[in-house]
């Protein structure tokens, strides 16, 4: 994964446009792997690149998005998809030809539609999603470390420049991810099933826990260790973030959640049918799906996810047994 000492960075400057968990990471990365010369970035509001420049992340902060392309030969925009569109039209006439502008948006044909009209036919436009992150959002909340091992989809239109894409794979190597390649289409399909609806039922469930008067908020959070926990980390993503995957997202997420909801609708009847077999067969065959996922290193064999077990302090005995001080 190191670049050697003697090689020139794959980029001269890097322009982030946002700099949340995920310009940040790839901030913090390019540079600790030495992939490009130097970075300048830029985020929405003052309080946040006044904290990118506090952290160091970058070479120069600007206030604009227009300013921070200039002279940039590859560019990543890394906010939240519903303002691609916007952020391509302020960009369009400031970027250098020949660079690469890309992305790091959790939905791909939306993003694609309203950034490309916006982008000259002298750069490379190339978009990219890596599958990686956490539920904290912010210029602090990125690692350098948060891509190693992860995938990075890149989605290349059919007529992007071959040498533009192995560069930007290049990158992404370079920064710790294995790299594939498909269609947009298809890259907000997968997605669906594995990112969005899991989103979407994590949010109903704590949501539906939060609405039911019959338990008490305090007995909720008391006994969420039995698989509520779970949901609640996922629940915690950041809303704006979210809500724009959704909508923008919207014919992927439809189309699983109809799926969806007739799988489980199955369910609801073998319950009713006490028809165990069923149940027995089902709940196999995900426990093999989750094996098969710790087999290929994306996730944690640990029980628990890793979790790290309290230490079993002596607890006070109960009244009769204490002894005497
Ligand atoms: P984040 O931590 O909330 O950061 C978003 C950044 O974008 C902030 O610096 C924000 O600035 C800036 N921003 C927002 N609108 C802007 C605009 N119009 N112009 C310039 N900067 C703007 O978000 P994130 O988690 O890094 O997510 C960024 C993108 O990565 C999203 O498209 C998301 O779908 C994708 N993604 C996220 C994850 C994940 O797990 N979080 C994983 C993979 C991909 P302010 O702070 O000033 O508002």
């Amino acid at each position: 994964m190191t670049t050697p000492l003697s090689a020139a960075p794959l980029f001269a400057r890097l322009a982030l446009i946002g700099v949340g968990l995920i310009g940040s990471s790839i901030a913090r990365a390019a540079r600790a792997q030495k992939l490009v010369g130097s970075i300048v970035a830029t985020a929405r509001s003052a309080k946040t690149r006044r904290r990118v420049m506090e952290l160091g992340l970058a070479d120069q902060v600007v206030d604009t998005n227009a300013a921070a392309v200039e002279g940039a030969d590859l560019v990543i925009v890394c906010i939240p998809v519903g303002q691609c569109g916007a952020a391509a039209q302020e960009i369009g006439e400031h970027l250098a030809p020949g660079a690469i502008v890309s992305d790091v948006g959790s939905v791909k044909v939306q993003v694609v539609r309203d950034m490309a009209p916006h982008l000259p036919a002298n750069v490379h436009f190339i978009p990219a999603h890596p599958v990686a992150g956490t539920e904290y959002s912010g210029p602090d909340a990125g690692f350098a470390e948060l891509f190693v091992g992860r995938w990075c989809i890149i989605t290349p239109p059919d007529s992007a420049d071959a040498i533009a894409v192995e560069r930007l794979s290049a990158f992404w190597s370079g920064l710790g991810a294995k790299v594939a390649t498909m269609s947009a289409d298809h890259h907000d399909l997968v997605l669906a099933i594995t990112s969005h609806v899991p989103h979407l039922i994590a949010y109903t469930i704590v949501g539906t826990a939060d609405d039911l008067s019959a338990v008490t908020r305090s007995e909720v959070l008391q006994y969420s260790a039995g698989g509520f926990r779970d949901f609640t980390r996922i629940a915690a993503s950041d809303p704006t973030m979210w809500r724009d995957v959704f909508l923008a997202n919207k014919t992927g997420v439809l189309e699983m959640l109809g799926r969806f909801n007739r799988d489980l609708a199955k369910l609801a009847h073998a319950i009713e049918a006490a028809d165990g077999d069923t149940l027995f067969e089902l709940f196999t065959r995900t426990r093999a799906i989750r094996r098969g996922i710790v087999a290929i290193g994306q996730d944690s064999a640990a029980p628990d996810f890793g979790r790290p077990r309290p230490s079993l302090a002596p607890a006070p005995l109960p009244r009769p047994y204490a002894l005497e001080e």
